[in-house]
């Protein structure tokens, strides 16, 4: 059985490694950043091309089956990636981790709700961590923003007040907390990303007295066979093998 796995995350690269070796699997990166963590066997880099792209990559590859692994706000490729097993008839599985309980966070829907929350409440210092292509909303917002991404958003995505940290999680409490503590931060936004990685930020955040402003997950495209672990999509993608 070969097996494409639309990656760009811990648990797609967990899941590489813990597939069982009679089953092909490549794995796809959308090759955002220029030094991916690379899971182990086979990858290919980069878009296919949108949904007719896929298609065609699929058919000419002979692929049997898809797992989306991809991150929880890849809404894009989720879309696409089921859209097409369906016309196709192939296995299609998403493998995505558990959201976050919101707790007291303010749940909005988009990076622009986010920015307007953070306006209304007059927050100055913001711990800004919704990624690179997260920043565009807070362009015009006169706060101060400590920014945190993998790799630097553009230029003229940035406000003009802040201080951009470069780094990769996981991320650990009491780093966390100092970081809060350090930079004076009185709003913490953050993507409603999941995971154990970067969760860290959120204990802190609630120690710390720092409100948090959370961006709520795009919806799944419906009907998609859905699981939260890893072992449960090895468990699922034996059942394809097993057929
Ligand atoms: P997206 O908005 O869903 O996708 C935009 C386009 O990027 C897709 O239409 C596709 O291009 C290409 N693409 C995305 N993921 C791909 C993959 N795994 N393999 C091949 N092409 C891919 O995706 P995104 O939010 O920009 O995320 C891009 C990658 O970064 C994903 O692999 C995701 O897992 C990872 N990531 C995203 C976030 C996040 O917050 N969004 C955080 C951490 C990691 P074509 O239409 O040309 O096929």
């Amino acid at each position: 059985m070969k097996v494409l796995l639309l990656g760009g995350t811990g648990e797609a690269r967990a899941l590489a490694a813990a597939l069982p070796p009679g089953i092909e699997v490549i794995s796809s990166l959308a090759g955002r950043v220029p030094d991916p963590a690379l899971p182990v066997g086979p990858v290919r880099i980069g878009g296919f091309g949108g949904v007719d792209g896929l298609r065609r990559w699929l058919l000419t590859e002979r692929v049997d089956a898809v797992v989306d692994a991809t991150h929880p706000f890849a809404a894009t490729i989720t879309a696409h990636a089921a859209q097409v097993c369906a016309e196709l008839g192939l296995p299609h599985l998403v493998l995505a981790r558990p959201a976050w309980a919101p707790g007291a966070a303010a749940l909005v829907g988009s990076d622009r709700d986010a920015a307007e929350t953070v306006v209304a409440h007059g927050y100055s210092r913001v711990f800004l961590t919704t990624g690179r292509s997260g920043t565009a909303a807070f362009k015009g917002v006169d706060a101060w923003f400590l920014i945190r991404a993998v790799t630097a958003p553009d230029r003229d995505t940035l406000p003009p007040n802040h201080e951009l940290l470069l780094s990769r999680g996981p991320y650990d409490y009491d780093g966390e907390l100092a970081l809060l503590r350090e930079h004076r931060i009185d709003a913490l936004v953050t993507k409603n990303s999941g995971g154990a990685m970067t969760e860290p930020k959120l204990r802190a955040a609630e120690t710390a007295g720092v409100p948090v402003v959370m961006v709520d997950r795009p919806p799944l495209p419906p009907g998609v066979q859905t699981v939260a672990t890893v072992p449960d999509a090895v468990e699922v993608v034996g059942t394809w093998v097993r057929r």
